[in-house]
């Protein structure tokens, strides 16, 4: 048995056994081969591979993100049994003697070029999709993994690193829990594996002779168990039961209003990333969905959802919350949050730069595009807004002219509409110390404490380095929050925290005694808060 340590996401015990995910940059090289046809088979393996990981990757996106954003799996998939593409291969193979990953990089760049140098727009397109499919080919000729996690039994998922773009298309229905040797536990990754209720680890030393070896991460001591012993297996298995009766005795919390035993009453609403969380939030019986992270249906695409795509997305949660309330957060893209389509360029200091409203209010149409989309499915539910990332008035401003303007747009044009609040996240300095003039233009704030903290404290959240001085009870955080409860308050709007402190068990009686009107958490974090809520006494 091979013991490791590591920093805990997520309490909880995983078993099963563990999936490498490789996902490190092929480096090509260009070699001679001595035996051309076995060569050539190696190709013609990888590509039934891909074609296979492609129709899984459209089955899962055509649920997730819509039909239309679904198909461009499917063009991949045909695109690669298409013959001029796969004969161009076979001559550099057979004829070059020329190594599989070298002869279908050269080719993918030269139909790459061809496409690009094309006068019709929709082929010059494709040149995009080419290499995608040819890097698609390479990577798994080279043993890169680009399945995203797809298997047909769960697993513990193993890898260097995950960014939140492939966090996102994890197939989370297989996925016990996960262990990384990079990330940090502030990352939106380790948010995602506290949403999705999965225990996960960080800062592990990995090793790729794991793949297909039984596994425990215990997340109670940020442990990871290789080929444990039976003991261990039977123990851990018991913890394992434990926390599942544990959970179980919870659900009579169920229907049970959140309030303290003096009375006092808040809302517990719930984080959400993906319309996949959805069962979670009913199941938990969350009040509604305080935090919407929709910035990942982007994640989740290869090109820019359409209206049409995101309004299917925002009607479906808004109905199935069947009256509670649903806050959508605009677009938060940019940070560690990128979509190779936006083309944003790379950034000396990306937490400081160009993301999240200052994106949206600099390419509008992108910003329309949403908004239209969720006013459309307002008609549908109780909808609330909020815009990220606010530093200035202007900017509120300039984000509800918009807004009004999309609104009036879709009233002209017949559509039924139904009642938006508006409200901002605060996580900036600046947003705290504006807080009063902020909180005349819009009906609520939610505090962002995740970026909050990373502003206040000059901390980049991202850097697994700085995880001992990330302090989020840093005393001016916890001033911070005080000020904007204060602030909202003096100005007739409600104030809640959506970010990860909002679930922390060793702060609750203190944002309840700060005022907090509501609490938005992970799923899983739900019965725990409000159990923890219902035993407070604050009248003291
Ligand atoms: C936050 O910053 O606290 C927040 C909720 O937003 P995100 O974690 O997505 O940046
Ligand atoms: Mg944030």
């Amino acid at each position: 048995m091979i013991t490791e340590s590591g920093k805990s996401i997520l309490n909880g015990i995983a078993i099963g056994k563990i999936k490498f995910y490789n996902n490190k940059k092929v480096v090509i090289t260009d070699h001679e081969i001595s035996d051309p046809d076995a060569e050539f088979s190696r190709f013609e393996e990888a590509v039934e591979k891909a074609i296979g990981q492609l129709h899984a990757l459209h089955d899962k996106a055509e649920a997730e993100v819509g039909a239309e954003n679904a198909e461009i799996f499917e063009v991949h998939a045909m695109m690669l049994e298409d013959d001029d593409w796969r004969e161009s291969v076979e001559e550099l193979v057979r004829e070059q003697k020329k190594n599989a990953e070298f002869a279908v990089f050269t080719t993918g760049e030269n139909f790459a070029e061809m496409f690009a140098s094309m006068d019709d727009a929709y082929m010059q397109a494709r040149c995009t999709d080419m290499r995608d499919i040819a890097s698609r080919v390479v990577n798994i000729l080279a043993g890169v993994d680009q399945s995203s996690g797809v298997s047909d039994e769960p697993f513990i998922l193993m890898a260097e690193d995950l960014a939140p773009s492939e966090t996102v298309q994890l197939d989370k229905s297989k996925l016990l829990g996960f262990v990384t040797r990079l990330g940090s536990t502030n990352s939106h990754t380790a948010i995602l594996a506290r949403t999705m209720v999965i225990p996960a680890l960080i800062g592990v030393n990995i090793s790729e002779e794991w793949d297909g070896h039984m596994a425990i991460i215990d997340g109670y001591h940020g442990c990871i168990y290789v080929d444990p012993t039976e003991e261990l297996l039977d123990s851990l298995g018991k913890k394992q039961k434990e926390d599942a009766r544990q959970r179980a005795l919870l659900q009579n919390l169920k229907g049970k209003p959140n309030v303290t035993m003096d009375g006092k009453e808040i809302n517990v609403y719930c984080n959400i990333g993906n319309v996949s969380d959805l069962d979670s939030v009913i199941e938990n019986d969350a009040q509604g969905i305080g935090l919407f992270r929709s910035e990942f249906i982007y994640l989740n695409s290869k090109d820019f959802p359409t209206e049409e795509d995101q309004f299917r997305i925002y009607r479906s949660v808004v109905e199935k919350l069947a009256g509670k309330k649903v806050i959508i957060r605009t677009l938060d893209i940019g940070a560690d949050k990128q979509a190779d389509y936006f083309q944003l360029d790379k950034e000396e200091n990306p937490a400081l730069g160009f993301r999240a409203i200052r994106i949206c209010l600099t390419r509008e149409e992108i910003f329309r595009t949403q908004l239209r989309a969720i006013l459309r499915a307002s008609a549908y539910g109780r909808v609330s807004i909020m815009f990220p990332m606010i530093i200035s008035l202007r900017e509120v401003r300039e984000a509800k002219k918009i807004l009004e303007e999309c609104r009036q747009q879709l009233l002209s044009e017949g559509a039924t509409l139904g009642d938006v609040e508006i409200g901002i996240m605060v996580e900036t300095p600046a947003a705290v110390l504006c807080a009063d003039d902020l909180a005349e233009e819009v009906e609520f704030f939610s505090i962002g404490t995740n970026d909050l903290t990373q502003y206040t404290l000059a901390i980049d959240r991202q850097n697994p380095k700085l995880d001992p001085f990330y302090n989020a009870h840093h005393p001016a955080v916890l001033k911070a929050i005080q000020m904007t409860i204060d602030a909202g308050h003096r100005h007739g709007c409600w104030v809640g925290i959506c970010g990860e402190l909002g679930a922390d068990p060793a702060l609750t009686e203190i944002f309840m005694r700060m005022g907090i009107d509501e609490l938005s958490v992970a799923p899983g974090s739900v019965l725990p808060l409000r159990k923890l809520i219902r035993d407070l006494d604050l009248s003291d």
